[in-house]
């Protein structure tokens, strides 16, 4: 078992990432009176920003994260694509309280299914996918519209394609196996077309190597994420549901309190701690989940760190993700959070950044604008977010069409 240690001001937190997480985990850090060093291939990277140090290299270089390490006195991270030999590397030379079994699991969309599932957490259904065939019986087994996802490395709705008909199954085979031949498609093996993982047949080798997930659609009526802190001694503490809507598959809007029955996010709740129990997770781990217009919760996604659906944490908790983030890595007391207000966060990409610049110096002081210091703003690329705090979270969503700058666009 990894050892739980008190990590204490004037020590200094390593951040294997240098994007917004880390720079809101590094702010907090240092607010406390950490010292942070952070490792990122873009010098002056958001989180260098605001670091004591950056180590600039390649997130796979493992030589780098070892400099990182005998940086550090903790080490943690703000994306899940860890490369392995960095896990390892830091796994034996930093104190990593998280470990690397959860960045395992949560790299790869079948094993993450799966472990839900197994920890008696409800998912949609879902096939692995090694090929053309095994791709179209899956289909046919999951029943139209379904979902095809890649296994490793979507974000953001990327890599990601639903099928309604014959015509976007053809395309997606198209775009997923015309550039590679069968044979490298099927490396892991040779599994039975339309295999699922509860079948006995389908060895834990072939699901990794499956490029594909497909997912039966859900018809959800609103889309909720869970941030739940977790502590090596399993001390665990989670932040009030978040109702998130999506664009193009992007986070577009945070809702909290959520406009949901008390009993669908008293079981959200549950659920995400049930997950995290059983996934031993340490740290903050974001939760998404669908819920059914029935009211049933299916967990749809994990992500081992503090999430974009958690910066409303930041005006209107009294404790936010990143200083939670902070005290479980560093095994100090988990905060109890309070909603100080009801709050919608909406996120500025690239094509909201001029518009939230001209107009907010007129905004007033509850409109809490958060940038993060990218030097490039392209399309669709997370640049900022505003906090939107107000008496209920319908006159927050009224506020923020009032301020105009998302209905433009
Ligand atoms: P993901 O990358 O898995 O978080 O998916 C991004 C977004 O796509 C989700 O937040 C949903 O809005 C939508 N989506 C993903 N999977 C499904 C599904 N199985 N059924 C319906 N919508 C989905």
């Amino acid at each position: 078992m990894r050892e739980a240690r008190v990590i204490r001001p004037g020590q200094t937190i390593g951040i294997l990432g240098g994007g917004q997480l880390g720079r809101m985990m590094a702010i907090a850090a240092r607010q406390m009176g950490y010292g942070v060093v952070t490792l990122d291939p873009t010098p002056d990277s958001p989180c260098g920003q605001v670091a004591d140090h950056q180590v600039v290299a390649a997130l796979d270089d493992a030589k780098a994260a070892r400099e990182l390490a005998r940086r550090s006195d903790v080490v943690t991270y703000e994306f899940e694509n860890v490369d392995a030999a960095v896990a390892k590397a830091l796994e034996q030379d930093a104190h990593l309280p998280q470990g690397s079994r959860l960045l395992h699991i949560t790299q790869h969309r079948l094993r993450e299914k799966a472990a839900v599932r197994a920890a008696g957490v409800a998912v949609a259904p879902f096939q692995p996918a090694w090929d053309a065939a095994s791709l179209r019986a899956a289909v046919e087994a999951l029943g139209l519209p379904c979902v095809v996802k890649t296994t490793r490395g979507g974000y953001d709705g990327k890599g990601q394609w639903v099928i309604r008909g014959e015509e976007d199954l053809a395309a997606v085979v198209e775009s997923a196996f015309s550039a590679r031949s069968e044979s490298a498609a099927r490396a892991g093996g040779d599994p039975a077309p339309g295999a699922t993982l509860a079948s006995a047949r389908v060895e834990p080798d072939e699901v990794d190597e499956a490029p594909l997930i497909v997912e039966g659609f859900v018809p959800f009526a609103a889309e909720l994420s869970v941030l739940v802190a977790r502590r090596q001694d399993g001390r665990m503490v989670s932040f009030p549901p978040a109702e998130n809507i999506h664009r193009d598959g992007i986070l577009h809007l945070s809702i909290v309190p959520a406009r949901l029955p008390e009993a669908v996010l008293a079981a959200a709740v549950e659920a995400a701690e049930r997950v995290a129990r059983a996934l031993d997770a340490v740290g903050v781990l974001a939760v998404e989940m669908f819920v059914t217009r029935e009211g049933r919760v299916l967990v749809n996604e994990l992500a081992p760190r503090p999430h974009n659906s958690g910066h409303y944490t930041l005006d209107a908790c009294d404790t936010s993700q990143f200083e939670q983030h902070v005290r479980a890595i560093c095994h100090l007391e988990l905060a109890r959070p309070k909603l100080t207000s009801p709050v919608v966060m909406v996120n500025v990409l690239g094509q909201h950044l001029d518009g939230v610049l001209r107009e907010m110096a007129a905004w007033p002081g509850h409109v809490k604008v958060h940038l993060y210091g990218k030097r490039e703003a392209k399309p669709g690329r997370k640049m900022g977010h505003v906090n939107v705090l107000a008496e209920d979270v319908e006159a927050a969503l009224a506020q923020i069409r009032r301020l105009g700058v998302w209905d433009r666009v």
